[in-house]
């Protein structure tokens, strides 16, 4: 039964449009004559924001800038992909212009979560610098297969992403290793070698690489070894973020612009359907996103801190 014209409806389940009428008399078509939002219904992902890896480098940082003074520790470029963090240990004294070449021999060097390759390693040993290494164990891990498996006589694949930092550090733990991330490398970049080992980026997700290892198994390589180095920590925010994208109208994946695995957030959240933003704080939140919807999921990749997360959500749910 639709309600008479002009009704106010203030449980419609719908909730958007409040106010109907007929658009003819008689005619049961409903027209909505005023627009009246209820408030958002704002849900967070069950897993999201903070990783350990990156709470450990951010801990890290903050302990050797008080140890050493500001001005004294150099990170080997940003800490995090992450503006407000950034921002926040600069302030701090924290140096992350992450030049090797123009450091103070007095100064210490911060070896971010991303890690690094062996020959930075040398290189600041060789300039007789301080190190804090802040490598995530996990990463740390990743360049330890690498290691293991060129000695093994493996040619060493790596899924990811090639302008990335930890993959550029990974992969100067074996030398020759072949970086692909799209079905087309397959063809430009992959050679026939007969024993392939097969590692990915922490941050991809199962399936991109799954589809690339079911890619290389169709080609005639005789063995091939597949070590998943995969974050189990990124892949549950993942599997949340895609599960909260089908119970909402619109999903908000929080979290720097160049931060890998905030996007891949926001693509898995986009690939299932879900209208999907992707900003970095509230300041770009902006109310034409939530327009005609009522449920709103949130979530936030492994470097986007608790605060970020909270004065989003609280700002959402009040509109
Ligand atoms: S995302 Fe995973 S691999 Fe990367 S720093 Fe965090 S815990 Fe470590």
């Amino acid at each position: 039964m639709f309600p008479k014209p002009g009704t106010l409806l203030v449980d419609w389940p719908i909730g958007v449009y409040d106010v109907y009428a007929a658009d003819r008399a008689g005619d049961a078509a409903r027209m909505p004559l005023r627009r009246r939002r209820k408030d958002m219904k704002v849900k967070l992902a069950s897993s999201r924001g903070f990783c350990f890896g990156v709470e450990d480098a951010i801990e890290l940082a903050e302990v050797a800038v008080q140890e050493h003074g500001p001005g004294r520790v150099v990170a080997l470029g940003p800490v995090i992909h992450n503006q407000q963090v950034v921002k926040k240990l600069e302030r701090a004294g924290l140096d992350q212009s992450g030049d090797l070449e123009t450091i103070d021999p007095s100064q210490t060097v911060l070896i971010r979560s991303h890690g690094a390759s062996p020959e930075t390693f040398e290189k600041v040993k060789r300039l007789g610098l301080r190190v804090v290494d802040a490598t995530c164990v996990l990463v740390q891990r990743a360049q330890k297969v690498v290691k293991q498996l060129h000695e093994d006589g493996y040619h060493v694949v790596m899924i990811g992403d090639r302008n990335h930092p930890e993959v550029k550090g990974v992969i100067g733990y074996a030398p020759n290793v072949t970086v692909i991330d799209q079905g087309t490398d397959l063809e430009s970049a992959l050679p026939y070698k007969e024993r392939l080992g097969i590692v990915a980026q922490t941050t991809h997700s199962p399936e991109h690489v799954a589809d690339m290892v079911a890619q290389i198994l169709k080609r005639p390589f005789q063995e091939v070894k597949i070590v998943n180095t995969l974050c189990l920590e990124v892949t549950r925010r993942q599997e949340a973020a895609v599960e909260l994208s089908s119970e909402v109208d619109v999903m908000f994946v929080l979290g720097g612009l160049h931060s890998a695995n905030t996007r891949e957030l926001a693509r898995l959240c986009s690939e299932k359907g879900c209208a999907t933003h992707h900003i970095e704080t509230w300041a770009q939140f902006k109310p034409e996103m939530v327009e005609g919807k009522r449920f709103a999921g949130v979530t936030a990749g492994a470097s986007t801190p608790k605060d970020v997360i909270e004065e989003f959500a609280q700002n959402l749910e009040s509109l």
